[in-house]
């Protein structure tokens, strides 16, 4: 018997069942925080009104305002001593959010990651470094947790410093890295530049997640460092990084429904959606003793693949995250998401690794414009070679979000890098 396959190979009535008795836990665990008990009772409900995990959608939902109003530890549902951690999520605006886990919950979290890695082909003989930031962002130890349990060597190399990055990777063997995507672009970037073939590297697998990409994106980390690359997805809110991860068959992640209850709704309405159709996420923790967080409005959106993985895991699968509600802007009156521009940008080989949105208004007059690096060997051409790009990729643009935007031609390496999230859009109209 494989070391995670307990869960993993549960069949849809398995996983229903223990929803339901983990779901009224949950309840009760909550409602011992004076926020959910007041909510709950007033509407008439507790844990006796779930005889079916659907029975959830009579319950209200949640959001990241609730969290903040009850920072920092209003929502502790065991007494604070028992807490053994905190982390916050990286919201950049606004009062923080706080997540307290108790030790039980840490090595849940912990079970869970390393279920997900294991998924997509990591063992213990594996060398794993961690390239995301440690501190407060739950990508730092919460991956970390996840590699040792299932027994990898596991390097916390942390974000930035790229070149010590490269060296440890080489030095160490390094066969399996988790890293954010706009990192994964520089530091595949940053080997070329050292004269070494990143093909040559010892990786075999990264983990790659906490910000939304495309697979157009994921193509190009693939083919770069002739690796596979799965998507990896979490928040803060419900643990951190493995709530959900890509299998093999790298098509929609599964997210583990013995700890999580998914659901998506329209973000307008507030009404659920069918299987298949994209809107916001809402998530609800299983088993969490610390700090249950019960139908928590994500305002990520993705919708549930219909129909079964043909790995044969009958968990659930979400789509890649085209991102966040709160990441559209308006520009003209069109609705446009950062993830639009990056799929149509990817798509072109002379396109380099990095881009920058920026919005800017003169009088009345505003104008969509993308920064784009282009690759060093592309950049020498002559100027009517790189106009003629600079046109088709605003046509190309153009066809996708129904607006021309100005298109700037930069050099390879010199837009900004994050050691963090991406900042892709800049929004210079109100200056
Ligand atoms: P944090 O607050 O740092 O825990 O960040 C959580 C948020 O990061 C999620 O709500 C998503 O918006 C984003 N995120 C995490 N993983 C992914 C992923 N694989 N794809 C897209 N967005 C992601
Ligand atoms: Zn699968």
């Amino acid at each position: 018997m494989d070391f995670f396959d307990i869960c993993e190979n549960w069949s849809r009535d398995q996983i229903e069942n223990e929803q339901v008795v983990r779901l009224k836990k949950s309840i009760t665990q909550a409602m011992k925080a004076p926020f959910y008990a007041k909510l709950y009772k007033d509407a008439g409900l507790s844990a006796d009104t779930i005889k079916s995990p659907q029975d959830i959608q009579k319950f209200p939902y949640i959001s990241k305002e609730d969290l903040r109003d009850n920072y920092p530890n209003k929502l502790a549902c065991v007494p604070v001593s028992e807490f053994v951690r905190m982390h916050c999520s990286s919201g950049t605006t606004g009062s923080p959010v706080a997540i307290c886990y108790t030790k039980k919950d840490i090595e849940n979290w912990a079970s869970l990651m390393a279920r997900g890695m294991y998924m997509t082909g990591i063992r213990k003989e594996d060398t794993f470094q961690n390239m995301s930031g440690y501190g407060l962002f739950t990508g730092g130890l919460g991956i970390h947790y996840g590699a040792e349990h299932l027994g990898c060597m596991t390097i916390p190399a942390g974000a930035g410093n790229t070149k010590r990055q490269i060296k440890l990777i080489k030095d160490f063997n390094v066969s399996v890295v988790h890293v954010l995507p706009s990192y994964a672009m520089h530091v595949a970037q940053q080997v070329q530049l050292e004269g070494t073939d990143p093909k040559t590297l010892p990786l075999r697998i990264a983990l790659v997640g906490a910000e939304p990409y495309t697979d157009e994106t994921r193509k190009r980390i693939e083919d770069i460092l002739d690796i596979k690359v799965y998507n990896s997805f979490g928040m803060s809110e419900m643990n951190g990084p493995g709530v959900g991860m890509e299998c093999q068959e790298q098509y929609g992640m599964h997210i583990w429904e013995d700890s999580y209850i998914i659901e998506i709704i329209d973000p307008e309405t507030g009404l659920l959606l069918p299987e298949g159709e994209v809107g916001e996420l809402v998530m609800t923790t299983l088993g969490r003793e610390g700090m249950p967080v019960l139908r928590y409005r994500t305002h990520d959106l993705t919708r549930i693949i219909p129909g079964d993985c043909a790995c044969g895991r009958k968990h659930k699968r979400i789509d890649r995250i085209t991102g966040r509600s709160d990441d559209m802007f308006i520009m003209k009156g069109v609705n446009i998401y950062p993830m639009q521009i990056e799929q149509v940008l990817m798509a072109f080989p002379e396109v380099g690794q990095n881009y920058l949105i920026q919005l800017e208004k003169e009088g009345l007059k505003e104008t969509l414009r993308v920064k784009v690096e282009v690759r060093e060997e592309n950049f020498v051409e002559d100027m009517r070679v790189l106009r003629a790009l600079q046109d088709r990729i605003s046509r190309r643009l153009h066809d996708e979000i129904l607006i021309t935007p100005v298109i700037d031609l930069v050099q390879a390496n010199s837009l900004p890098v994050s050691e963090g999230k991406a900042k892709r859009v800049i929004d210079l109209r109100n200056n």
